[in-house]
């Protein structure tokens, strides 16, 4: 597991070059570690068969050709190597087709090529295209210089199934590792976009400090709230709270203790919000609340409850204890009156909690 997990490593090894198109590099790899074993067996058996000194020589000069390749996709870029690739294995399989006839198949090693130009992100389209004409003429000169039917093989014996066949195994391999490949790539950059628009929804959506839904957001939602309830007809309640002194707070502690305030409160609220409604960071340290299927009275009763949950905390920033406490204006939505208006009013009576002494909730 160690040794095949250590020549895993060395065949994705990236390129040292940091803009490298290191799928591409990968690729042209895989494929070549499929073809050096095929080209070095094919040369050894066509020498153990006496079948004649062309073939061997073109086996093991396919053989050295890859692995030089090889080789050289550790050192140089992505486009040398696939060029090296594309011009060796055009003339390789170019002669081992005129050698081995057209039902040996050698000539289809060109559209695996063709594929793999293709998947080269640094190569512009009509390079692309050129290159894909000219390999599609040189195909057409091979089959031109291919005698038909003619082949070093003897049909049916045992080398020619075993050539044949073996090559066709080989194409088919190919084939797969550069249909991974294109598959690869497209499951990974949708993977990524997704998720940098889910990231991109939620920073949208959040206010970074908090982690609650930001002002923007909630507007949206509140808008939502407006039309389900119309439909579904059930009422809901818009709130506004605000710390009280907390100016004090930042003046008393430092700014980054109010922040920790804000972001603890917070922490408060989604817990006692949970299954209840919905806050949003309103503004500073105001915060907006909407309870959905409460009315006034009910509403007052659960906003009272998180007050008490805020009095009764003791908050502690790099061990000091901080105490805070929290004013609220609660109002019912009504069509009549609609969004607007109801949070307008929720802030009135905010303002008379104030007035009136602080740490309340005004219905
Ligand atoms: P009141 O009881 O009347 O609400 O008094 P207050 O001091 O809370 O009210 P005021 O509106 O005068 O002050 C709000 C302060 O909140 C002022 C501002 O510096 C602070 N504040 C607003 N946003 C942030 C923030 O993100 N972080 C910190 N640390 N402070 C903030
Ligand atoms: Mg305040
Ligand atoms: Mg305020």
């Amino acid at each position: 597991m160690g040794l095949f997990n250590r020549l895993l490593g060395f065949l994705n090894k990236e390129s040292r070059n940091e803009d490298e198109a290191n799928g591409l590099l990968l690729l042209i790899r895989r494929v070549i570690m499929v073809m050096m074993p095929f080209y070095l067996v094919m040369g050894i058996y066509s020498a153990v068969i006496h079948l004649g000194l062309k073939p061997c020589l073109i086996f093991f000069a396919g053989f050295v050709i890859y692995a030089g390749i090889f080789a050289e996709s550790y050192t140089r870029n992505s486009k040398i190597c696939l060029t090296y690739l594309i011009i060796s294995a055009t003339i390789i399989t170019g002669f081992l087709t005129v050698v081995f006839g057209w039902r040996a198949s050698f000539q289809n090693f060109i559209y695996i090529n063709f594929l793999i130009l293709w998947y080269d992100p640094t190569s512009g389209r009509r390079e692309k295209i050129l290159s894909s004409m000219a390999m599609g003429m040189a195909i057409c000169l091979i089959s031109y210089l291919t005698p038909f039917g003619a082949s070093i093989l003897v049909p049916n014996t045992p080398p020619h199934f075993f050539i044949v066949y073996t090559n066709i195994i080989l194409f088919s391999v190919c084939l797969a590792i550069v249909a991974y490949h294109f598959c690869n790539q497209y499951i990974e950059s949708e993977y990524r976009l997704r998720e940098y628009n889910r990231k991109l929804k939620e920073m949208s959506e959040t206010d970074p400090l908090t982690g609650l839904m930001n002002r923007r957001f909630m507007q949206d939602e509140l808008e939502e709230m407006r039309r389900e309830s119309k439909s579904e007809k059930y009422l809901f309640c818009i709130a506004i709270g605000d710390i009280d002194f907390f100016k004090k707070i930042n003046d008393t502690y430092g700014h980054d203790a109010g922040d920790f305030i804000l972001s603890e409160i917070a922490g408060i609220f989604k817990e006692y919000m949970k299954g209840t409604g919905y806050v949003a960071r309103w503004g500073g340290e105001e915060f907006l609340f909407v309870l959905p299927r409460v009315n006034g009275d009910e509403g007052l009763k659960i906003l009272d409850g998180l007050r008490r949950t805020i009095e009764q905390k003791e908050f502690s920033f790099e061990g000091t204890p901080i105490k805070v406490t929290m004013t609220f204006g609660i109002d019912e939505y009504s069509e009549i009156s609609g969004i607007e208006r109801t949070i307008a009013e929720a802030d009135k009576k905010l303002y008379i909690g104030k007035q009136s002494g602080r740490n309340r909730v005004i219905f």
